[in-house]
């Protein structure tokens, strides 16, 4: 808790603020009721993101690559919260490239909209608003300008122009598995004035081998979240490969799906057969929506919860992934039944 002298101190003086960004967001963010996550940001409600708010605020890190599942991994959130606190407490050239302008629009009226308000909603970090020149933006809502000149673009990366304008210090780039050859390259060369101090924040989905996308994640350090087993204490990661079993954690038995006259599967059997197994000790870990929960906030809180599988990676460059696995927010069954759909549905048409 702040006591009073020092609340008077920092509103008066434009202190650099040296908390963690999570710690900074927990006391300058408060989404009131407009989150699934209500009240002020919390990282332990995401705590396979500590990591992403840590790598940002490191002065030694260039470049973050987070590769994620959709919505609940509340990814996107903390590139916000990362954006939200470089305008408050680390003010520069700014850009968020989404996808497609359509799409950034989008984005700058609904979730950026959350952050900044504006005169029907109120703002989830006050601390921007009052950054804020009074000439707010501009009609697309697609530049903030602040008091002190630095900026806020937000853009798509599909016009080529958006890709090879001014140089900005700081990008946060959106949805990199959908993006083109070589628009990350050349998105990337956007911040090469600042070579000493310029901060890359690529999140996005899971791509394809080989594409450009793959290769930024390659380049890290390739952090996968793990947890603690239950048994034995030691980390495990969670992997699943149907052309690769053995090297898989995630088990399950195939031959309780049953093939029904007509053709499609009954999988009512076969959703107990799927759980994981700790490589080191071999139990078995069934998913329980509680414990899985328990083991992330365990790892955020031993500060361990990242295993890096390529630490000889320039110490510059961060790659982070978490799977829906380890995630927790789905049962394991309903993760695995969509692709033993995809490989069994083909069997039964072709036979
Ligand atoms: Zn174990």
């Amino acid at each position: 808790m702040m006591n009073l002298i020092e609340r008077l101190v920092r509103d008066s003086l434009p202190m650099p603020d040296h908390r963690e960004i999570a710690d900074w967001a927990a006391d300058q963010v408060d989404f009131g009721n407009m989150e699934a996550f209500k009240g002020h940001y919390n990282v332990e409600n995401v705590p396979w993101t500590m990591a992403i708010l840590q790598a940002f605020r490191d002065p030694r890190v260039r470049k973050i690559c987070v590769v994620m599942p959709p919505q609940e991994s509340g990814k996107t959130k903390a590139a916000e919260v990362c954006l939200s606190w470089r305008i408050c407490e680390r003010p520069g050239k700014l850009a968020f490239n989404a996808l497609t302008n359509v799409k950034a629009e989008q984005w700058s009226d609904t979730r950026w909209k959350q952050m900044v308000g504006d005169a029907e909603i109120r703002p989830a970090c006050k601390a921007i608003t009052e950054r804020l020149s009074h000439n707010r933006h501009n009609k697309k809502k697609r530049r903030f300008i602040f008091r002190d000149g630095s900026f806020l673009i937000i853009q798509g990366a599909e016009v080529d122009a958006n890709r090879q304008s001014d140089s900005v210090e700081v990008q946060i780039n959106d949805e990199c598995q959908l993006w083109l050859q070589p628009w990350l390259s050349q998105m990337h060369k956007r911040t090469r004035a600042f070579k000493e101090t310029h901060k890359i924040l690529n999140i996005g989905l899971g791509g394809k081998i080989g594409s450009e996308w793959h290769q930024e994640f390659l380049n890290g350090n390739q952090g996968e979240w793990s947890h603690h087993c239950p048994s034995c204490d030691k980390l495990y990661q969670y992997r699943f490969n149907l052309r690769d079993p053995a090297g898989s954690t995630i088990r399950f038995d195939k031959s309780t799906v049953h093939v029904l006259p007509d053709g499609t599967l009954d999988f009512t059997d076969f959703r107990a057969t799927v759980y994981a197994e700790c490589p080191h000790c071999h139990a078995r870990i069934d998913y329980d929506e509680e414990l899985l929960a328990k083991m992330n906030l365990d790892s955020l809180r031993r500060g361990d919860g990242y295993v890096f599988m390529n630490p000889s990676a320039p110490p510059d460059v961060v790659s982070l992934h978490t799977n829906a696995f380890a995630l927790g927010r789905r049962p394991w069954w309903a993760i695995v039944e969509p692709f033993i759909k995809a490989t069994m549905g083909r069997s039964v048409f072709a036979t």
